[in-house]
């Protein structure tokens, strides 16, 4: 058998990091078995489809490196890939099922509906079709259907049954069909329902394994009757639990961090974001925290995953991509710093790349570590006195290391912190403090880069300057 698994995005504007999750997973074990990753668009919700989302579904995929091998931009064999080209193979499909008696033509109205529904809340139901149009024949359904009355077509719930769902991670799942509303499979509009699009998409498409995120669950038993219906044979079912914060609130768009594209504008790396997600529910053999993909696709297998809730740890992320950052050339990371650092020129962000590598944990943090570069940031005089050194004392340290930048320039690093260090001793200054009082003239900021290599990147001008201006500060 070759596996073939999905990821069936809606367009709905923003890739969630948690269909990325599932995504990896899909990927990485279609690869394992020399199987097939296909990309399918779920459109059919018309009302929320937002401009350009496919598009950026592309380059988040492309972004990560999960390239589909089949999709409605790469296209295939089992083409289209975008459920809204599709309509007629449903249709199809639908009418199948009433044919079949599995099925049936629904005439309520929109009131109707909404009527039952209220009455059902008053009376603390769970609020369900009352199948009324079950009642109504096939040929009757077809005369009214003839004459132009509007329909959907709703699937037959059985009256009690106990639907067994099964899941690769949670074994056996029951649901009692009492429970199950008479799902709408097309709407009045030809569109079909996710549940129908789906189940039809994934049986064409020859899916083997589907993953999905466990909110799609409660979905599953009517997808386990469509199969049955059809007279189809289910693919595996894995889903992936739910992510959540440190404190078990889910992650939640308000905090930021749900949109794929947040990642790649915090400057995420997609090799930690890839690593950081496989650890989620699952352990490596010899208890790494640091693979690569191609290891973990290697070393991997669905079943492993854990589907109890796994915490996002956001602070775990960020330290893993500091690894990553610092296991980068200094080549790759000028590459990768260049569209965090649009005010500064191709060389000076070659000249700071080495000096900020260790100091980074998101390539977004370079920018506030080398704003000093293209601004002079404004600070109050007294910041300048750290470390309990006094007003005389700043001017002193700022005016002797003006004469010595005057005498040596910036661009000998060694010379200049050698002549630093023999006027610190001379003096019997603090070693750290002065570096502070220097490092606050020059920066306007307590934390920067190591300040000595930092000076070429203003020049020597720049630097005459700034020290001036401290003194004017202090004067
Ligand atoms: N279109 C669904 C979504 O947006 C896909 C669910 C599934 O994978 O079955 O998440």
């Amino acid at each position: 058998m070759v596996v073939r698994t999905r990821f069936a995005p809606s367009p709905t504007g923003f890739i969630h990091v948690g269909s990325v999750y599932a995504a990896m997973l899909d990927y990485a074990f279609a690869k394992k078995h020399q199987g097939q990753f296909v990309l399918r668009i779920e459109d059919t919700d018309q009302k929320r489809l937002v401009k350009g989302a496919e598009e950026r579904i592309y380059q988040g995929l492309e972004w990560l490196g999960l390239i589909p091998d089949e999709s409605p931009k790469h296209g295939g064999p089992y083409g289209p890939y975008r459920q809204s080209e599709r309509l007629e193979i449903y249709q199809k499909y639908a009418r199948e099922l009433v044919e079949k008696g599995h099925a049936y033509y629904c005439f309520c109205s929109p009131e109707r509906l909404e009527k039952i529904r209220q009455e059902q809340k008053k009376k603390n139901q769970v609020p369900m079709y009352d199948r009324c149009c079950r009642r109504i024949s096939l040929a009757e359904a077809q005369k009214r259907l003839a004459r132009g009355e509007r329909a959907v077509i709703r699937m037959k719930i059985p009256d009690n049954e106990k639907i067994v769902v099964p899941d690769l991670l949670r074994g056996e799942i029951v649901f009692d069909s009492r429970m199950i509303d008479d799902q709408v499979l097309i709407k009045s509009d030809g569109f079909p329902t996710y549940h129908l699009a789906v189940v039809v998409d994934d049986h064409l498409m020859k899916i083997t394994h589907v993953v999905r995120g466990e909110e799609w669950l409660p979905s599953a038993p009517k997808h386990v009757l469509l199969y049955r219906y059809f007279g189809w044979k289910m693919p595996v079912l894995i889903h992936t639990p739910t992510l959540r914060n440190p404190d078990k609130s889910k992650l939640s768009k308000r905090q930021g961090h749900t949109s794929l594209d947040w990642y790649r504008e915090q400057g995420f790396l997609p090799e930690a974001l890839l690593n950081f997600l496989a650890l989620l529910g699952w352990s490596h053999p010899e208890e790494k925290e640091i693979f690569s993909f191609d290891e973990f696709i290697k070393v991997f297998d669905l079943k492993d995953v854990s589907p109890i809730g796994p915490v996002f740890d956001l602070k775990k992320l960020e330290w893993m991509n500091g690894v990553y950052i610092r296991q980068k050339s200094d080549q790759e990371l000028i590459g990768l710093l260049k569209p965090f650092l649009p005010q500064m020129t191709p060389e000076q962000i070659s000249q700071a790349a080495p000096l900020i590598k260790e100091r980074i944990r998101k390539l977004i943090e370079a920018a506030d570590l080398l704003e000093f570069v293209w601004r002079r940031v404004d600070y109050d005089p007294e910041f300048l006195l750290q470390r309990g050194v006094t007003r005389e004392q700043a001017r002193e340290m700022l005016l002797k290391t003006k004469e010595i930048i005057e005498a040596v320039g910036v661009d000998n690093s060694e010379e200049l912190q050698q002549k630093l260090l023999e006027l610190i001793a001379r003096k019997q200054w603090n070693t750290g403090a002065f570096f502070m009082v220097f490092r606050i003239a020059i920066c306007g900021k307590k934390i920067t880069p190591p300040i000595i290599e930092s000076l070429p990147l203003l020049g020597h001008q720049e630097v005459l300057a700034r020290l001036s201006l401290a003194l004017e500060k202090l004067a």
